[in-house]
């Protein structure tokens, strides 16, 4: 029997148990865990939708346990706090459960953590959309906002510009009559390029000219590195004023994972393309935390639960891993009409490019079932 831990229920870590679940088969002899802090599988994609009040939370969550349970595999609620990679186990510590669990094979799956560190008065002066708790405090100053500069960004190492293009384009829509008389402006803020956020896909030219049409101003290469009452401030020492920030804070992997020495230096766990962690038998990591470049998206980690699942399934059945990662985007960029832009683009061979625009991406974007078909399938 084979004893397989995940840790995180995120797209990663549920994606993994389920394709381990149906490739093992039911009833099957081998055992599968999965940990998480919460009991709850948040559908990042729509926390924008949350924020201007477009679903409600519940319709965006679903209850983890139920759904591990319907693939029949054991659901632990609790954090991690150690990895014992020599004995095989991993520390737990949560209200129903405290201590190690043994594992035979193990996929890390935890996703990253929001550096919000690395930006001076970010905790104090910033709004971000990473959680339903800070979608919703964003939205409720967006509806009490009356007048002035409207700031979104992306901080240096922010890999997630989905959000930020949807967040502008969602206030451009709210505010249309006040950005109209000038009461409002908008601006969104790249650290380098927006070619660059998106890994290198050739979509500047559609994005710019839907943010033209919206009237949302493009500011790239500010890297923010400060931030104040009034003002974001770049390394170089310029300023853009604001009055209200929302912008994204860097991204690391998890920072208790460090010291095993398979990390890169953000703390993100280097993976071959099997998705096995660098020099270690029998131990997978997928989605956010795996060191890739470009964005970081769900429709990544889904697939890299796919070959991790598989080559794991392999593994257990005596063969040798044999299925491939191929690191490629496909996205949504939805902008509330006819501007919104499906992106498919292969960030390690770029002869893979599909842009098309048009209304149908956002009605798609905006039914989750559909959208959660896009992520898995591309
Ligand atoms: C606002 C927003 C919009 C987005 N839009 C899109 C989009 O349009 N398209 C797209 O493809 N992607 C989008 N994404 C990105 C996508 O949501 C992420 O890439 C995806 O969630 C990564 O999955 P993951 O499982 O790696 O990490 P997560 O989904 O972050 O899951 C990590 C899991 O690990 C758990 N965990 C963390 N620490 C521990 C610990 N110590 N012990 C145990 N468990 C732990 C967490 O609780 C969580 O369950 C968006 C994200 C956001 C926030």
């Amino acid at each position: 029997m084979a004893n397989i831990l995940i840790l995180g229920g995120g797209f990663g870590g549920l994606m993994t148990a389920e394709h381990l679940s149906k490739s093992l088969g039911g009833g099957s002899k081998h055992r599968v865990t999965l940990v998480s802090p919460k009991d709850k599988f948040t559908f990042y994609p729509a926390l924008v939708r949350l924020a201007f009040g477009d679903c409600d939370a519940e319709d965006i969550s679903f209850d983890l346990p139920e759904k591990l349970n319907e693939l029949n595999v054991r659901f632990v609620q609790g954090e991690v706090i150690k990895l014992n990679l020599n004995l095989k186990k991993v520390q737990v510590t949560g209200d129903d459960f405290d201590g190690e669990i043994s594992y035979d094979y193990l996929v890390i799956a935890m996703g990253r953590r929001l550096a919000t560190e690395k930006i001076g008065g970010f905790f104090e002066h910033a709004h971000h959309l990473l959680g339903i708790k800070a979608a919703l405090k964003f939205g409720e100053a967006v509806k009490s906002f009356e007048k002035g500069h409207i700031v979104v960004g992306l901080a240096p190492q922010a890999f997630l510009p989905v959000p930020v293009c949807e967040t502008a384009f969602a206030l451009a829509k709210d505010f249309e009559r006040e950005i109209e008389t000038k009461e409002i402006s908008v601006s969104v803020v790249f650290p380098e390029t927006v070619k660059t956020a998106f890994g290198g896909a050739d979509l500047h030219q559609k994005l710019e000219k839907a943010f033209a049409n919206h009237h949302i101003k493009v500011i790239t290469d500010f890297a923010v590195k400060e931030v104040t009452e009034k003002a974001i401030v770049s390394d170089g020492g310029q300023k853009i004023n604001y009055d209200l920030l929302m912008l994204l804070p860097p991204f690391r992997g998890q920072a208790m994972i460090g010291k095993h020495g398979f990390t890169d230096e953000l703390d993100f766990v280097q993976v071959d393309n099997f998705m096995r962690v660098q020099d270690l038998e029998k131990v997978y990591a997928v989605g956010d935390i795996a060191a890739f470049t470009g964005p970081k998206l769900a429709f990544m980690a889904v697939r890299q639960a796919q070959v991790a699942a598989a080559n794991i399934a392999s593994e257990i059945h005596g063969r040798v891993p044999v299925k491939i990662y191929n690191h490629d985007i496909a996205v949504i960029i939805d902008e509330g009409g006819d501007d919104a832009i499906f992106l498919h683009y292969g960030i390690w061979d770029d002869t893979l490019h599909g842009l098309k625009t048009g209304k149908m991406w956002s009605r798609m974007k905006n039914k989750h079932n559909q959208l959660w078909e896009v992520v898995r399938d591309g």
